[in-house]
């Protein structure tokens, strides 16, 4: 049983270690900041604030430095920045026909970025895991040789349990069923913990923090490669369902009279706005792959009808969908991802007009629709950012860790 005192003091440390998240949190997604913009940005207590600050410096995660003078009245208020070059997550992604390595520090700055384009088609998981982890090996190459990552986070085109880094399918790999994180575990040896994601729902998450939704707290993501993907953000935070499955907007039936999908129904968006739709609509093979689609958005550049009028049709489809998930989610900005963001410029208009046509007004007036900013390595920053939010959530947790670590190295 508690005494009086030990529920005070239960409730102050549950007090302390949300206010050390709020302003690391802060410090993470809006970069270096004021005392006073803290004290403004947290609601917490100048000096509440000073004292926090001073644990986190004491813990090598923030530091503080001489404000520059701003030439209005007042004593400078010091800067409060993360150390991004001590705290570093890495970050890996494996797309369709790319596999991609980064290391993150703290506040989002990418240090090293590496792409490599692969085949597509069935790749075992054996082959796959030795690939990416040599990829990892010569980007920590470029780094100190002493760093390692607190977390590691991986974005995968598949769908993923929630839990302990379970690809259930991923069609363009041929997976099922695949302990991903176990297995990139053992290949990295890094013994560091390791979160899978899907990659449209980290698609989302840093099109939310770093790029084109930013400042929106009510987002839908939508990326295509060969599939198309979703990722939701509702009321800032991401709408994941039970199992971690939600967002499947690929899968939104929605032509009876079309295609059979991967997936064993038939219609779905994807048979309707994917890469084989369009591909099939311009006249090429379904899967032509990454070659005919720069043909096809060339031949359309250069103003040949049948390209136009392929990708028309595609814009026609995009909208229409668009439409129903405005109508369901009233998000403030729907940000297009992938080939969505390459074919924009060509589809935006006839996309516009989709959702005057087809969405409710009230929800449509509130939406805007736009690619993605990060483009192809947003889902890569948003593994970067799954791998940093138990961080984020208990920076208080980490400093006692790093402090005992620090205490067993130096006795
Ligand atoms: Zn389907």
């Amino acid at each position: 049983m508690l005494t009086g005192r030990d529920e005070v003091g239960q409730r102050s440390e549950t007090v302390r270690r949300a206010n050390l998240s709020a302003i690391v949190r802060e410090l993470h997604v809006r970069g270096p900041l004021s005392r006073s913009e803290l004290v403004a940005r947290t609601g917490l207590t100048r000096s509440a604030i000073r004292a926090l600050i001073g644990e986190l410096a004491a813990g090598d995660l923030v530091v503080e430095e001489p404000a520059v003078r701003s030439g209005t009245p007042g004593r400078p208020s010091p800067v409060v920045r993360l150390l991004a070059e001590d705290v570093v997550v890495l970050a890996l992604e494996i797309a369709v026909d790319s596999l991609a390595v980064a290391i993150v520090g703290a506040g989002g700055v990418v240090h090293e970025r590496r792409r490599v384009d692969r085949p597509r088609g069935h790749s075992t998981v054996e082959a796959v895991v030795a690939d990416l982890a040599e990829l990892a090996r010569t980007v920590r190459g470029r780094r100190p040789p002493d760093e390692v990552p607190v977390r590691i986070g991986i974005a995968v085109a598949a769908i993923v349990s929630r839990t302990g880094g379970l690809v259930r399918f991923a069609p363009n790999l041929g997976w099922v069923d695949v302990p991903l994180g176990e297995r990139l575990g053992e290949a990295l040896g890094l013994g560091v913990p390791i979160d899978v994601a899907n990659e449209s729902d980290l698609g989302a998450l840093a099109e939310f923090r770093r790029g084109a939704a930013r400042g929106a707290d009510d987002v839908l993501y939508t990326h295509a490669e060969v599939g198309v993907g979703g990722g939701i953000i509702v009321d800032g935070r991401p709408l994941d369902g039970v199992g971690g499955y939600g967002g499947e907007i690929g899968h939104m039936p929605i032509n009876p009279a079309g295609r059979a999908c991967r997936c064993g129904s038939i219609g779905c968006w994807e048979t309707e706005v994917g890469e084989g739709a369009l591909l099939a609509r311009a006249g090429y093979p379904l899967d032509g792959g990454r070659a005919a689609l720069d043909a096809v958005i060339a031949d359309a550049a250069a103003g040949r009808p049948a390209a136009i009028a392929a990708l028309e049709e595609t814009g026609f489809w995009l909208g229409l969908g668009l439409a129903g998930l405005v109508n369901i989610l009233n998000p403030r900005r729907v940000v297009l991802g992938g080939l969505f963001a390459r074919i924009h410029p060509f589809v935006g208009d006839i996309v516009e007009r989709g959702l005057d046509r087809f969405a409710l007004v009230a929800p449509r007036q509130l939406v805007s629709v736009v690619p993605s900013t990060l483009g192809v390595d947003a889902p890569l920053v948003g593994a970067a950012e799954l791998a940093f939010e138990p961080l984020l959530a208990d920076p208080a947790a980490w400093l006692a860790r790093r402090g005992a670590l620090v205490g067993l190295a130096s006795a």
